[in-house]
This record gives C-alpha cells, sequence and structure tokens, in this order.
C-alpha cells in the first residue's frame, strides 16, 4: 500500500526552495509589488519555497482575467467539453497524487498517512464534478396563467468566483473550490492560505495541463487581510466560497456587501461527542480521541469537547489521555508518523496559550500539555486532555484548532445534549452508546450540523433561475 512506503527526505520537485510565482490569464507571474513572501516546512522550519505575495492590484488583474474568460471562450465550452477538462484534471492529479499529498505533507505539517489517504476522495470528488458538469438543469413549469405560455427555468454559471481556503488540507480545500466552478461553467480566483499555497499553485499548473483556457482558473497566494480581503470585497466577483475561521467569515461577509455577492461560508466548530455509559468502550475511545487529534485538531469538524457519563467518566478519561499519549508525533514525512506538527508558530503560540488558560481555568491536565521531549524543533504540541472541565470555561467554547480535548461530566441524556448544545458553534455532533433508540433521539435534538456539503456549495453556484 501507498501509506506504508518510505518517504525519501530529499528535496521536492516543487519545493526546493525557488521562487514561485501566481497563475493570472494562464501565465506565471510575480506580484504587481514585487513582494513575495517563505513558505516552510513546519516540521523542520526548512525553507520550501518563496511565494509571490498577491494584494488589491494582483487581485484586479486576476479579477479582469476571469471576467474576459467567462465571457470569452470558457463560455463557448459544451457541458460534455467541461465534463472532459475536468476528467483529464483527475487523470493528471491521479498521476502526480504522491507528489501533491506529500506537497501537502511538507508545507502544512499532516503525516504523510494522512495526506496519502485521501487519494480516493480527492479523485472521487474531482470526477463527481465532472458528471455535474453535464447533469444539472432547470425545469419546466406548469403554468396556470390565461393563454399558452410555457414556463422554464434555465441553471446559469453565477460567474466570477473568488475561492478562499485554508491551510489544513490544501489540496482537498483547492478541488472542493475549483472543481464546482469548473463544472458549472464559472471562473475562478484561488487565494490560497499564505501557510501552506504549495498544492494550490501545482493544481494550477496541472489544469493549464488539462487544457483549461488561460483565465478561468488563477491562483493568487497571499495574506488575509490584503488579497482575501480584495478578493472578498472586489465588485468584479459575482460569489465568494470561503472555507476558514468564523472571525473571517464575518469579515467576508460584510465585505461581500457592496455588489451584495452570494456567499457560502465554511466554518469553525467546537463540535460535542456525547459518551454514554453503555457504549463500546473499545470503539468510542480511539473514535473520540482521533476526532479531535487527527490533523493535530487542525480540522473545523474536530471533536474537541467530550462529555461523558459519570459512571465511565475516570476510566474513559484516563483511556482517551493513554490513547493519546500511545500517539507517533513526529516529522509528517515518516510513514509512521500518526501526528505531525501544528502548521506555523503562530499557531504553535495561539494553542500554547490556551493549554495555559486551562490550567489557569482549573481544568485538570490528564495527558500532554506541551512539546512532546523527544522534539527539539518544528511546531509540535502532544495530543492533550483536559479533564473536569466547565463547558462555560474559554477552553471550552473557543475553537483552539490544536489537539486539545476538553472532558466534561454530564449525566443523563438531558443534561448532555443542553451543555452540548451550550455553543455558538453548530457543526458537528457524535454520539457515542449501545443504544439505537438514544442515538437517534439525541442526534435529532443536537444543534443541527452547519457544514455546507458539497451539493450544496455546488446549488449555491448555480441557483440563478431566469424569470419566467
Ligand atoms: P485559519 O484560522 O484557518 O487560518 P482564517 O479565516 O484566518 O482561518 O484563514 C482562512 C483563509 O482566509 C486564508 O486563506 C486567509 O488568508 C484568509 N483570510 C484571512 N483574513 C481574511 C479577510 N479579512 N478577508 C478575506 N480572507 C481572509
Amino acid at each position: 500500500m501507498a501509506q506504508a512506503q518510505a518517504i525519501p527526505l530529499t528535496r521536492h520537485a516543487f519545493a526546493d526552495g525557488s521562487f514561485k510565482k501566481m497563475l493570472i490569464d494562464g501565465k506565471w507571474v510575480a506580484a504587481a509589488s514585487g513582494k513575495h513572501f517563505e513558505s516552510r516546512n513546519p516540521a523542520t522550519g526548512e525553507l520550501l519555497a518563496t511565494v509571490a505575495e498577491g494584494d488589491a492590484e494582483d487581485i484586479n488583474r486576476a479579477v479582469t482575467a476571469a471576467r474576459k474568460a467567462f465571457e470569452g471562450p470558457w463560455s463557448k465550452f459544451k457541458p460534455f467539453e467541461r465534463q472532459l477538462v475536468l476528467l483529464k484534471l483527475a487523470d493528471l492529479v491521479e498521476r502526480h497524487f504522491d507528489e501533491l499529498s506529500s506537497l501537502d505533507t511538507l508545507d502544512m505539517g499532516a503525516p504523510i498517512s494522512r495526506t496519502r489517504g485521501t487519494r480516493q476522495r480527492v479523485l472521487g470528488m474531482l470526477r463527481w464534478y465532472a458528471g455535474q458538469a453535464t447533469s444539472i438543469h432547470g425545469e419546466t413549469i406548469p403554468n396556470s396563467l390565461p393563454g399558452e405560455i410555457f414556463s422554464y427555468t434555465l441553471k446559469e454559471p453565477v460567474g466570477v468566483v473568488g475561492a478562499i481556503i485554508p491551510w489544513n488540507g490544501p489540496l482537498g480545500a483547492s478541488i472542493w473550490k475549483v472543481g464546482p466552478a469548473l463544472a458549472t461553467g464559472c471562473t475562478v480566483i484561488l487565494k490560497p492560505a499564505e501557510e501552506a499555497p504549495l498544492a494550490s499553485l501545482r493544481l494550477g499548473e496541472l489544469a493549464l495541463e488539462a487544457g483549461v483556457p488561460p483565465g478561468v482558473v488563477n491562483v493568487v497566494p497571499g495574506y488575509g487581510e490584503t488579497a482575501g480581503a480584495a478578493l472578498a470585497a472586489h465588485p468584479g466577483v459575482d460569489k465568494v466560497a470561503f472555507t476558514g475561521s468564523h472571525l473571517t467569515g464575518q469579515s467576508i461577509v460584510k465585505a461581500s456587501a457592496g455588489n451584495l455577492k452570494r456567499v457560502s461560508l465554511e466554518l469553525g466548530g467546537k463540535s460535542p461527542d456525547i459518551v454514554f455509559a453503555d457504549a463500546d468502550m473499545d470503539a468510542a475511545v480511539p473514535g473520540a480521541a482521533m476526532a479531535v487529534f487527527a490533523n493535530s485538531g487542525q480540522i473545523c469538524s474536530a471533536g474537541t469537547r467530550m462529555f461523558v457519563e459519570q459512571k465511565v467518566y475516570d476510566e474513559f478519561t484516563d483511556r482517551v489521555a493513554a490513547f493519546g499519549k500511545g500517539l507517533r508525533v513526529g516529522n509528517g514525512l515518516d510513514p509512521e508518523t500518526q501526528i505531525g506538527p501544528l502548521v506555523s508558530e503562530q499557531q504553535l503560540e495561539r494553542v500554547t496559550g490556551y493549554l495555559s488558560l486551562g490550567k489557569q481555568e482549573g481544568a485538570r491536565l490528564a495527558g500532554g500539555g506541551g512539546r512532546p521531549a523527544h522534539l527539539n524543533r518544528g511546531y509540535f504540541i502532544e495530543p492533550t486532555v483536559f479533564a473536569n472541565v466547565d463547558n462555560r470555561s474559554t477552553i471550552a467554547q473557543e475553537e483552539i484548532f490544536g489537539p486539545v480535548l476538553s472532558v466534561i461530566p454530564a449525566d443523563g441524556e438531558e443534561a448532555a445534549i443542553q451543555i452540548a448544545n451550550d455553543t455558538v458553534y453548530g457543526l458537528n455532533n457524535s454520539v457515542f452508546t449501545n443504544d439505537i433508540d438514544r442515538a437517534y433521539r439525541t442526534a435529532r435534538r443536537l444543534l443541527r450540523a452547519s457544514f455546507l456539503y458539497l451539493p450544496a456549495v455546488l446549488a449555491l453556484l448555480l441557483l440563478n433561475p431566469l424569470p419566467a
């Protein structure tokens, strides 16, 4: 299996420390300002690339190119032709998958077993979008008005899409945004996160190779406050598709008001896992532990608050802490690694700040809580478990985006539901029990998932019926 192969610790062809330009109108160009920023491996500090730093002027240029392509060559592509482009892109991603997945591991730290493990999902998504290019259509509507009136809806592409993504899964997130845009006949400006822009840039190269016309896919790396904000506010952008923190989501909603652009948001979470005393502990312990420790906790839907019935509270907390202690933390390129570093020094500071706060707030540290002793460089944090946490405390209410679990006692179904719902977030919920009635009953009463699944994102891009 691909996951078991050792990854040579040599330079990556696309991350060889050289200068990476941005993709605008089918050409690779430096930033208009001439600025650039560094992308480094969070496990080692090694320089991977210097990257052209886009800002408002580069966004202007990209929007102009995207508009021209939208009204020009791309609008002539029939659904089958767009489908073919997506299928070719999928084939290219498949051919270069090992390269792309190790690029993600280098750029943001996730274990290679994890980035390689997304192969089927990434390719499946691209080919699913390819299918959507030919299967979305309007309706014929019966009309009761006097006379002979034919009523129908057409699904038209929205236009120029600004796609802003985070760093916690750059390849998948890029495809998640570019795929629907191509399927529906939109053009796109992809703004990767400043922490991990390389897989998006490489995907831009592959999109050109797949036959995407110039200006249809543009990739403009840069900082959120400059490039991201310019994209969200730009009057020439018809839709923003955003994934990231809820605070940035709020800025994007405000910035989008100027031309009332369509917005889809996939934001953060503080997701609860409820563990009832009758649960199968051998399944619940690894399930609940990996719900928060996977990707070093840098997942919007991470299960960061765990509510456990008193009867099994101590045993369960100890077992989850022991499970966390047993995970192999290290350089993501090592195939044995289960937990990689956090993405950046800033993220490390943020997470360690919450670790101090947890102790100040009176929570009991049941496991982890610092840098692993065997790692003296890189942005590593041990899988950490806080016990006896108050659900109103800061560590139980704010999104930490690190491998930090708050275990909270909650007795009985009603108490568990009330306290699990006591949050501003509603993203993802899990229930561990052997009572199927209780599982369904509890799941229905937990705050609805606000995660935008693929069909919803696609529908937002498409819904633009003509008046009959
Ligand atoms: P995270 O905590 O995952 O870094 P952010 O919301 O800060 O979440 O970042 C997600 C993406 O949003 C990144 O590409 C970032 O550059 C971008 N971003 C940050 N601030 C803004 C902003 N004010 N406007 C638009 N995009 C932004």
